[in-house]
This record gives C-alpha cells, structure tokens and sequence, in this order.
C-alpha cells in the first residue's frame, strides 16, 4: 500500500540496487531503495501480506512498550520534551499525530493545554482508551476548521506512513500562522546509519516505510509550505541508543536488536528467546560502549544526529 513516488522529490527513481534488511520482530527480509534525489529511503513491502507487523510483539503489553524501568526512563524523555514544547511555544491547542503511548499529550494536558491526538494503528487502541488524551479518527479531524491547533506534533511517525506528504498537507491546513510543527525521524544520512546500513537500529522496517535524510526532510518541509526555524538533536537517549544498538547488532547481523528486546522485555522478549546472540551483544559491548559513545559526540558536533528534530512555521506569501 505504499505509495512509490518519493515524498521529497515527488518522483520515483528509486535506484535498481536495493540493500535486504530483516525485521527484527519476525526476521522477514524487506528491500530498501534509494531515491537518485538522495533526500529519501523507501522500504518495499509487499501489497499482499497476512503479517500483522505492529501487534502484541511491537506495542509489547498494555502497562508499556516497554519492562517497567526502561518505561519510567521513556516516559520522563517524553516530559522533557513536553517541557520544551511549552517553555519555548506556550501552546494553547496541541494536535500529535501518532501519539502512541500519549506521553508527551499527557504533560502538556498537566500544563493546561488542549490535546488531540490522532492514531489509526489499531494495536494501539487501548493507548486512547486508557489515556486523558482526547483520540480523534480521520473524519473526526476532517472536522477541524481551518488554523485549528497551534502546535503539532509528530514525534517518529512521519517514517511509518504510507503518504508522509499529505500528512504535511494536513498539517499546513490545521496550523495558526504563527503556529509551530514539530517533527522528529530517525536521519537517514546521520553517521549511524551510514556506516552500519542495514545493522541501524532506527532503519526498522518494514514498519518505517521511508527514511530521511536530515536535508531531504528540510527539503521536503520547504516543498509543503512551511520554514524551517530550527533543527536540533533528536535526544540523547535516541541518538546514543543509536549507536550502541547498532554497534551491537554489527556483531550478530542475523538477529538484530536482541539487546533492546531484552530491555523491552515482555512479550517482544519471550515470544522469541535468543540467549546467544544476547550473551554476544552484551559481551561486545567492550567495544561497542566507547565506539558508539565517540560516534555519538561526533554527530553532536556535527549536527549530523543520529535522529533528527525540526520545528517548522508555514511560510508567510
Ligand atoms: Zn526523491
């Protein structure tokens, strides 16, 4: 279903050598491609298919996506983000696009904001049922005048749908003049990802359905309507996870992020117990810990992050 003209550059040449990356869930093996406009990556997944590449083993269990500590750690990022969102914007009327677990609405709601949140996965259901977010489907949010909502927010989503531009459209059409798009996605041409391809840990297809770089994202927003004010680190938490991941999976190519399935925990982990390659990413980690810590100063000095944040405002006629 996923629609084959580049969302950067509007055409479809992507390029005829593919590299094959496996699912780190169901070890499926997927093709990604390169666009000859160098801003995009797109992952080929096949129209007919009877997996369910989200599900129980994604989502993980209804207390989190994660074991309990590691939650607790993302659950507070996504604060600081919230934080940052409301000392920088004052939002008044906020609107995430794929809100997941909701975090980030939830702090905001704490601040005295409005929140919407849309969010068509089904696997995540229970997140609006169980969350004080207000959860809104396509027809509900076709509803919403004009100018609507004065930050919007979509926080590593864009890479999952199958129509990134029309999201942006969507956005255009909902944002106040001076109102602030925020947009995190894993970068593309980051260090990271570059020198590890198909071991990156952000890659994870098929369920990222196209990969940006940092410039083609920024092209890609200039195209839609808006500027760019900002660009900034990704967090810290996902850029050196990055690294350390992807380092790690170098050292068992075949089963990748086994470390992060064990830290998730739950039914990601027993549904498909890998000891070996466990023991393997965890003993490396004398190389892996330093490498990626390096790796990690390097694109934060470079602005070459390893996820990648930008703030946009529509561009004034
Ligand atoms: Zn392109």
């Amino acid at each position: 279903m996923t629609n084959n003209t580049c969302p950067v550059c509007q055409r479809a040449q992507w390029s005829a050598t593919t590299q094959s990356c496996s699912d780190y869930l169901t070890q499926h093996s997927f093709q990604v491609q390169a666009c000859q406009c160098g801003g995009c990556y797109h992952t080929e997944v096949p129209e007919e298919t009877d997996t369910d590449y989200y599900g129980t083993a994604y989502y993980n269990s209804d207390k989190g996506k994660f074991s309990p500590l590691v939650e607790q750690i993302f659950r507070w990022n996504h604060r600081r983000n919230a934080d940052f969102f409301y000392t920088h914007f004052s939002p008044r009327k906020v609107l995430e696009i794929g809100c997941g677990r909701a975090y980030i609405l939830q702090a905001l709601k704490a601040k005295g904001c409005e929140v919407y949140c849309v969010e068509s996965s089904q696997a995540a259901e229970w997140i609006l049922a169980n969350s004080t977010v207000v959860g809104l489907d396509d027809a509900q949010l076709a509803k919403f005048p004009q100018q609507s909502f004065d930050l919007i927010i979509i926080w590593h989503v864009l890479e999952h749908l199958p129509d990134p531009v029309s999201s942006l459209q969507r956005a255009h059409h909902l944002l106040t003049e001076q109102g602030n798009l925020c947009i995190s996605v894993p970068n593309r041409s980051s260090f990271q990802a570059r020198l590890t391809q198909c071991c990156w840990f952000h890659l994870d297809v098929p369920r990222h359905l196209f990969h940006f770089t940092r410039e083609g994202l920024q092209q890609m927003l200039m195209a839609q309507g808006y500027e760019v004010t900002a660009v900034r680190s990704g967090g810290i938490l996902q850029n050196l996870y990055g690294w350390w991941q992807s380092l790690a999976n170098l050292f068992t190519p075949k089963t990748p992020n086994v470390l992060y399935r064990f830290l998730q925990g739950g039914n990601a982990w027993r549904n498909n117990l890998q000891y070996r390659a466990l023991i393997i990413q965890i003993l490396s980690a004398v190389i892996w810990l330093p490498v990626g810590l390096l790796g990690y100063i390097l694109e934060e000095i470079t602005g070459n992050y390893g996820t990648v944040t930008m703030f946009a405002r529509k561009r004034g006629e």
